[in-house]
């Protein structure tokens, strides 16, 4: 059994749907096919939320707008009368209903429930056109077998739950496909949660896990993981093949091409992972899995933009020890801020976080009752692994940066924007 799994980009039309027809028409074996919503639909979405929960904006508008986007696709795709418009008239009539109604106090309770709509919708349109396209499937509602605990946004999976629940529910008997969602998943007592941003890949790494996969495909709009990313640098190289520790440092310094958490689900049951173009599916791509010998890897570039730099001296000139850091920690923790590179001296620590964020400025305030904080916001982290000083010339040029750091592999740049 194989897992291919569909960003956003690549469903974001009817030629995008139609494309995945015929990349999963050619796959003659089993396979579990996850789907993130349509092209930029999780952000309107998060609109929908706001304007719901903050009463920002009406939320008649942003429906409207859902409507015609995935309207325009459906009609397209199904010129005829089909029951894939009954479907999804239920599924706008249940987000119409929560719209209606008063939310609850909780945030990302309301979040969740709104903004898993995307793939919900997604996946109905997509396992029908399949269907009508003579490729017989199965749609699965993962929340019902892929299990989490209440974190809202941000979910925990139960991993012994979730795989018994998905073992009885992707069984392949009597299908050989199965369409389901990325990105969602259910509570015990079938409330809905996500997985975070971005978290399809997730999905189907864990589906992988759980179904003990013999390989993870994620189609994506680039050939394969590249040595930056080509929409910010033109020099670029496809790199063919890569250990999953290369991948989880390069996700982990925020190279956007695989979500973080993907990795470790198919490291552990070894499971390749093909990073592969949806527009040239015949390519190579790119493979993630277990290498034994080193490989020899071009500089990889890694940009990471928004972030804040942050240097504290505590107030009562104290030095910056184990009691200060921890402290410092603590807040971090506290906010969920993610570190992303520190130094320390003596009397300063100096460190660099995602930045904004609605709780950025209380957080400051609560550092500044026991440090002096010296903030600089909208700074970009460079990450450079596989450094070279030429490489490294070429990037940086006549840049003074704020910090720099190297190990032996890594070379990390703090930029002015
Ligand atoms: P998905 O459609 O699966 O959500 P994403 O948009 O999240 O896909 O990821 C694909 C994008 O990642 C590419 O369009 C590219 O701009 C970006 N990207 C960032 N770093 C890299 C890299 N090192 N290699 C390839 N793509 C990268
Ligand atoms: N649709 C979700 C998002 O945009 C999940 C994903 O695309 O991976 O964040
Ligand atoms: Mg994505």
């Amino acid at each position: 059994m194989k897992v291919f799994k569909f960003g956003g980009a690549s469903v974001k039309d009817a030629a995008g749907v139609r494309n995945l027809a015929s990349i999963v028409e050619k796959e003659s074996g089993e396979l579990v096919v996850v789907v993130s919503a349509m092209g930029k639909v999780t952000n309107l979405l998060e609109t929908l939320c706001n304007a719901y929960f903050y009463k920002q904006g009406t939320t008649e508008s942003v429906i409207r707008q859902l409507r015609e986007y995935h309207g325009g696709i459906v009609r397209e795709l199904f010129p005829g009368e089909a029951p894939v418009y009954g479907q999804l008239e239920e599924l706008f009539a249940g987000l119409e209903e929560i719209a209606r109604g008063e939310s609850s106090l909780c945030y990302d309770y309301e979040y969740d429930r709104i903004v898993s709509f995307g793939e919900l919708i997604s996946t109905t349109i997509v396992s029908a056109y399949l269907q009508s396209s003579g490729v017989s499937n199965r749609f699965m509602d993962v929340r019902r077998s892929l299990k989490t605990d209440t974190s809202y946004r941000n979910a925990n999976v139960d991993l012994e739950l979730s795989r018994e629940l998905c073992r009885e529910a992707f069984d392949f008997r009597g299908t050989r496909v199965y369409v389901t969602q990325g990105f969602i998943a259910g509570t015990r007592t079938n409330q809905t949660t996500t997985l975070g941003r971005e978290g399809s890949d997730y999905t189907a790494a864990l589906l992988a896990n759980l179904l003990d996969a013999e390989s993870v495909t994620i189609w994506k709009d680039v050939p394969g993981v590249m040595n930056a990313d080509p929409k910010e640098y033109a020099g670029c190289e496809v790199i063919r093949r890569m250990s999953y520790k290369e991948a989880i440092e390069l996700s982990h310094f925020g190279a956007k091409v695989i979500h973080p958490k993907t990795i470790k689900p198919i490291q552990n049951k070894r499971i390749p992972l093909y990073v592969k173009s949806f527009l040239y599916p015949g390519e190579p791509g790119t493979v993630i899995t277990e290498v034994d010998e080193p490989l020899t890897l071009p500089p990889i570039l890694i940009n990471k933009r928004g972030q804040c730099l942050l240097t504290l001296t505590p107030r009562d000139f104290s030095f910056i020890a184990e009691e200060k850091l921890s402290r410092i920690f603590a807040v971090l923790a506290k906010y969920k801020l993610k570190l992303n590179l520190m130094q320390n001296s003596a009397i300063s620590f100096s460190f660099c976080v995602d930045g904004g964020g609605a709780l950025f400025d209380a957080f400051i305030k609560e550092l500044q009752e026991e440090f002096e904080v010296l903030y600089n916001r909208d700074v970009r982290l460079i990450t450079i692994r596989h450094y070279t000083e030429a490489f490294v010339r070429e990037i940086i040029g006549e840049n003074v940066p704020l910090v720099e750091q190297r190990s032996r592999l890594t070379a990390q740049f703090i930029i002015q924007n």
